[in-house]
């Protein structure tokens, strides 16, 4: 793996499906430091052609993989893997690895977001911010009908 010439932030995003691959070229146009990680390779093909970020190929589950990531100087990790469980194994990993990084994590599950919350995980739950969103886009409905 190249080396970072680490400066204000570094951001480790672990999963590259399109949610992570979007964060990962967002971070990258700010030039931000970031390295996404995934089991598959292939999953890199999704990081637009522009992206000035590191990649690394390999199951964040494995603790030996993580170690190796430069893990300890990361400021944010953010896990967005398609498995609740991987995302939280992971984040408990990290938290371990890295006391100090501000640790986000998607759920599909919202049941136990309070519980990740008191352990310093920050959680995003996609069916709770579309339920909101929804919401929002009925109430503007309700007030332009003049029903609110
Ligand atoms: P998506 O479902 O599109 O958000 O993609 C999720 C991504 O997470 C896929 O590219 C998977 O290969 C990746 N992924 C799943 N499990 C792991 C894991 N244990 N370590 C690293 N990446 C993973």
């Amino acid at each position: 793996m190249k080396s970072l010439n680490i400066s204000k932030t570094y951001t480790i995003i672990i999963g590259c499906g399109r949610l992570g691959a979007g964060i990962a070229d967002s971070l990258s146009d700010q030039e931000q430091d970031v390295l996404v990680v995934d089991c598959n390779p292939g999953a890199f093909r999704k990081l637009s052609p522009d992206f000035g970020g590191l990649t690394k190929a390999g199951d964040a589950t494995d603790l030996n993989v993580l170690s190796n990531l430069d893990i300890c100087k990361a400021t944010a990790v953010i896990i967005v893997t398609d498995n609740d469980n991987i995302n939280i194994m992971v984040a408990q990993l990290v938290k371990g690895l890295a006391p100090r990084a501000h640790v986000i994590t998607r759920l599909y599950n919202p049941d136990y977001q309070c519980i990740y919350k008191e352990q310093g995980i920050d959680t995003i739950c996609p069916s709770l911010l579309s339920a909101r969103e929804i919401d929002g886009l009925l109430a503007n409905d309700r007030e332009e009908a003049g029903l609110l």
